[in-house]
């Protein structure tokens, strides 16, 4: 084999490293439970955004999401499996509010945005007495 074969073809090895690597990271960097991991976390700030909007707006909580910017978030966040803002905010009295709480609210990842984590319904879900509710 002459030397400029040998040199060509360590390039196309080199190469092929490279690709499997990047197709390795952007797998991971993709994995439905990431997403899930983000979902929660933005939930989490929608309902600190919720809180620090009430202590303003003597104990009551917005009735749209939009209120919220941009004094308490910067934007709506966007839900990363739903790949647009997904939350849906529901406040007052209605199913969510089971022991009819005056002030409540419960925020929802909207849709079957996280079924590849094994979650089916409009969660992971936030509300103001709970927290975090990640299944029904
Ligand atoms: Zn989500």
């Amino acid at each position: 084999m002459n030397k400029t074969v040998k040199n060509l073809l360590q390039v196309v090895a080199a190469i092929g490293v490279i690709a499997v690597a990047t197709l390795v990271n952007c797998h991971l960097k993709m994995r439905p439970g990431s997403h899930l991991t983000f979902c929660k976390s933005h939930l989490k700030d929608i309902g600190t955004a919720m809180e620090a909007y009430s202590t303003d707006f003597s104990e009551k909580y917005p009735s749209n999401l939009d209120q919220l910017v941009p004094k308490y978030l910067k934007a709506l966040p966007e839900c990363e499996a739903a790949g647009k803002v997904s939350y849906k905010l529901y406040t007052g009295q209605g199913p969510a509010n089971n022991p009819g709480y005056e002030d409540y609210y419960y925020l929802e990842c909207h849709g079957q945005n996280h079924s590849d984590s094994g979650i089916r319904g409009h969660y992971p879900a936030y509300d103001g007495i709970s927290g975090l509710l990640e299944r029904p």
